[in-house]
């Protein structure tokens, strides 16, 4: 043990100076007590995967490796397995994209593809724009790397664009370099918001005058409720975008299998990137995804999917109508999430607690504010819990705002 040191972690004075911005998320540390079964859980994001054929599932997999588990239990490329790189072509072109298979990377989760961007990008210091909120999981990847991240103003059509000319001009005035602007386009995650049609070419044009590359994370886009998706920011420029895409909410996140589709330079720098972190992604889960999306009608399953949160997020915004007026909240029409302004005076963080006895449990607003504002929010899910689940739950999340308000 160093002098320095201490009796619980006796490295403590030896860590790099980075890990200072790696912290446990809100969301992680919530999750022990969200999984108790008496708990209605409006936490988690986690798809709802009993919506899945298993058996069909199953014997995929059966059949994946009774003919080719030599390959897929082998290492594989860095880049990715080639044939499902083409059939990611396929589910991007849904968004009007249109590229070529050696610019993407399949990744392990889209997660890992926030990781490999932010580290080729970010030098400590560097600035990172971002919707306020944004997603708890960027945000820690971006802190770990550390960046420093600047909100810009989002509201129910997503981020707006004279804010977010306002803030680069501001920022660019002092001097400071900023990276990338990160965006979650569709459905986001936490605010329940989809950028509008009109808005995707200003947020497109305003950072390519300012030579700011645009970070499109886009893991909801094809679980719309009323339409067919929008086009991505990417469909309108090769050059300015990298796209992150995922098979973790339209299938599986247990395969862990995303991708980023990026301008040739970039896609190289991310390619080897990832060979350092983890040599190749998973052989076995990229052919499992390539063999589902070969065999099974995998957009019939997204449309189990969609119809599946469509009731749900009816259920939630129904019972938020009738039970809880004194509040506001957003309105999704796709996606997981409900973005919830609770009324004057009441503090979701402080707030948990209660909730967690009366048996409902939230992720608060601050877990997705860089700075750990957004006391006066609160983050809702509707994908997990069934409708009279989620019915249940607004009731006693309503019970206690009530109690909070009684104070
Ligand atoms: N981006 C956003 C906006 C997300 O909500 C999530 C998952 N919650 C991810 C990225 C990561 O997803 P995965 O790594 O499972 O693809």
């Amino acid at each position: 043990m160093t002098e320095q040191g201490s009796r619980l972690d006796p490295w403590k004075q030896s860590y790099a100076q980075r890990t200072a911005g790696m912290t446990a998320s809100e969301i992680r540390a919530l999750f022990a007590v969200a999984s108790r079964p008496e708990v209605v859980s409006l936490a988690g994001g986690m798809p709802y995967l009993s919506a899945l054929p298993m058996d069909t599932v199953a014997e995929t997999v059966q059949r994946m490796l009774a003919t080719e588990g030599l390959t897929a239990l082998q290492y594989g490329s860095g880049q990715g397995d080639p044939r499902l790189r083409e059939q990611i072509l396929e589910v991007m072109a849904l968004e009007g994209i249109s590229a070529h298979p050696d610019d993407i990377v399949v990744t392990t989760g889209s997660q890992q593809a926030l990781d490999l961007v932010t580290r080729i990008f970010i030098d400590p210091g560097d600035v990172v724009l971002a919707e306020a909120p944004s997603y708890v999981g960027a945000l820690g990847v971006f802190s770990a790397y550390q960046a420093d991240v600047v909100h810009v103003a989002s509201d129910a059509d997503g981020l707006v664009p004279h804010a977010l000319e306002e803030t680069i001009q501001a920022l660019q005035a002092q001097g400071r370099r900023i990276k990338f602007l990160y965006s979650v386009p569709n459905f986001h995650n936490p605010a329940g918001v989809t950028l509008s049609l009109e808005r995707r070419p200003q947020v497109l044009d305003i950072c390519q005058r300012h030579g700011i590359l645009v970070l499109e994370d886009n893991p909801y886009g094809l679980l719309g409720f009323d339409r067919e998706p929008y086009p991505a920011m990417r469909a309108a420029s090769e050059e300015g975008v990298v796209y992150l895409g995922s098979f973790s909410k339209t299938f599986a996140p247990g395969l862990r299998v995303g991708w980023a589709l990026a301008p040739h330079a970039v896609r190289e720098k991310l390619v080897l990137a990832s060979e350092s972190a983890i040599l190749c992604p998973s052989a076995y889960a990229q052919m499992t995804v390539s063999t589902y999306l070969a065999t099974s009608d995998w957009r019939a399953q997204i449309k189990v999917y969609r119809e599946l949160y469509r009731e749900r997020r009816d259920a939630m915004v129904d019972a938020l109508t009738a039970q809880l007026p004194q509040a506001r909240w957003t309105h999704p029409d796709g996606g997981f999430y409900v973005w919830l302004t609770l009324p004057e005076g009441v503090n979701a963080k402080a707030m948990l607690p209660r909730a967690v006895t009366e048996r409902v449990a939230y992720v608060p607003g601050t877990a997705f504010f860089a700075d750990g504002t957004g006391h006066q929010h609160v983050r809702l899910s509707y994908c997990y819990p069934d409708p009279d689940r989620i019915r249940e739950g607004v009731r006693r999340f309503a019970g206690v705002v009530q109690a909070e308000l009684e104070l």
